[in-house]
């Protein structure tokens, strides 16, 4: 435990859905901008997107990130918004300089994909705290995740937020654009991980294929769940957790977000 308890910044896991949530109004993006108004103003942001997939561990580390529209098949106007928030090369070096697991690499071509934007467009608007963003390695297993958020938890005590983005449940191939209505599958898991989040069982969640059917139907791949992962990690012994939003789109996307702190 940190002597600065009571300075903790909070850590958050959205479930971002569509990349349309960047410019619609709905209860969701209603939720981001409410939560980003409940805790203190941040001083840097290090966000974990489903999107940024590396072999080995990367951080961005340029002064200016590019806004990238990693989607196709959507309106222009999605394809028009730049979030034009600053990067920290320090907030980078620092990351590289906590984390001993693994090697952390300087990156200077990636920036800000929608994973990040979508979200803290609707949580930041004024773009002005700086962010850089952290790759899952997609070489390595989920408790390597896990254990990255836990080393990095040091973090939110520099008045940094860690922002996870992605979504508990995230079957694309199965998306109900008709009828909308939640698959069992998808609300049974998106149930029980909310049960083991509340109660803190991390080992369970970290070993999700043993959950069974619901777990490999709701999680196809797992890029979309291993920044909750990360952000779990950061739990500290006693400290509270909470649901900002929940609900599920579009049938087989969870749209669960949480909040640690
Ligand atoms: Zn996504």
């Amino acid at each position: 435990m940190t002597p600065h308890t009571t300075q903790r910044m909070p850590a958050i896991f959205i479930g971002h859905g569509s990349p349309m949530n960047a410019i619609e109004e709905n209860e969701y993006v209603t939720a981001w901008r409410d939560v980003a108004a409940s805790i203190p103003r941040p001083k840097a942001i290090l966000c974990i997107s489903a999107h940024w997939e590396t072999d080995g561990t990367f951080v961005t580390a340029m002064a200016q990130p590019q806004t990238i529209h990693d989607f196709f098949g959507f309106p222009d106007e999605l394809f028009q918004v730049h979030y034009p928030a600053p990067g920290s090369p320090e907030l980078a070096k620092q990351v590289r300089g906590i984390v001993k697991a693994t090697t952390v690499e300087l990156d200077s071509r990636w920036g800000l994909d929608h994973g990040s934007w979508s979200v803290l467009r609707r949580m930041y608007p004024e773009a002005d705290i700086p962010i850089v963003q952290l790759s899952l390695n997609r070489t390595e297993q989920p408790r390597f995740h896990y254990e990255l958020g836990r080393e990095l938890a040091v973090l939110r005590s520099e008045e940094v937020l860690i922002l996870g983005s992605g979504n508990i449940v995230h079957n694309l191939r199965m998306l109900q654009w008709h009828t909308r209505e939640p698959y069992p599958w998808a609300s049974g898991f998106d149930k029980a991980a909310a049960e083991l989040i509340t109660s803190g069982n991390h080992d369970q969640l970290v070993d999700y294929p043993a959950i069974g059917e619901t777990a490999h139907l709701s999680i196809p791949t797992n890029e979309h769940y291993l920044p909750l992962l990360f952000i779990l990690g950061l739990q500290q012994p006693g400290e509270p957790v909470s649901f900002f939003a929940e609900g599920l789109s579009l049938g087989s996307l969870s749209m669960r977000s949480v909040k640690i702190g």
